[in-house]
């Protein structure tokens, strides 16, 4: 059975929740139903749709989470797309690549790293995008955490309903 995004009262992603714990929230008024799934459940007195995107009628206090800067977590805020050439690629065939050369001085942080294909990196080198004219797709940043961070998967697999609230 399909899983529900639960978001803040302030609409800031929270956590993926089982359809049980999503129909619960609903019923209890807890949260309200943003989005639902092609489908309902039935119980003996009532049909139920199946939530896809929740929110929360009251706001709740969440750590600052970070996301960890990892190899894939870099992918995965790139959506496994090169920056240089905007192909996708499976993450066997992706590196990273220093924006300011590391020989450079350029050091290995979020917004100095991105997602590359192996030719684009081989073509940029030790360049700058400026001087190897590879214009970057977007600039690099801290992503937002996001609750399905410890999935394998990447955006395209998550519902339609899910996107516009994932990447704010
Ligand atoms: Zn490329």
């Amino acid at each position: 059975m399909k899983p529900a995004l639960l978001l803040n009262a302030s609409y800031e992603p929270l956590s993926v929740v089982d359809w049980k714990k999503a129909i619960t929230l609903v019923l209890l008024g807890k949260a309200e139903m943003l989005a639902a799934h092609r489908r309902t459940i039935r119980s003996a007195r009532r049909t139920f749709e199946l939530p896809s995107v929740l929110r929360l009628q009251r706001r709740v206090k969440v750590p600052n989470h970070r996301v960890h800067f990892t190899r894939s977590n870099v992918y995965r805020r790139d959506n496994f797309q090169c920056q240089y050439c905007a192909k996708k690629f499976p993450a066997s065939k992706l590196t990273f690549d220093h924006v300011l050369p590391k020989s450079r001085g350029g050091d290995t942080t979020w917004t100095n790293i991105v997602t590359s294909c192996q030719p684009c990196n081989r073509r940029k080198c030790s360049r700058t995008p400026e001087e190897a004219r590879m214009p970057l797709l977007t600039n690099p940043s801290e992503p937002r955490w996001w609750p399905f961070s410890a999935s394998a998967g990447n955006l395209d697999d998550h519902p339609e309903d899910w996107k516009p609230y994932l990447w704010i």
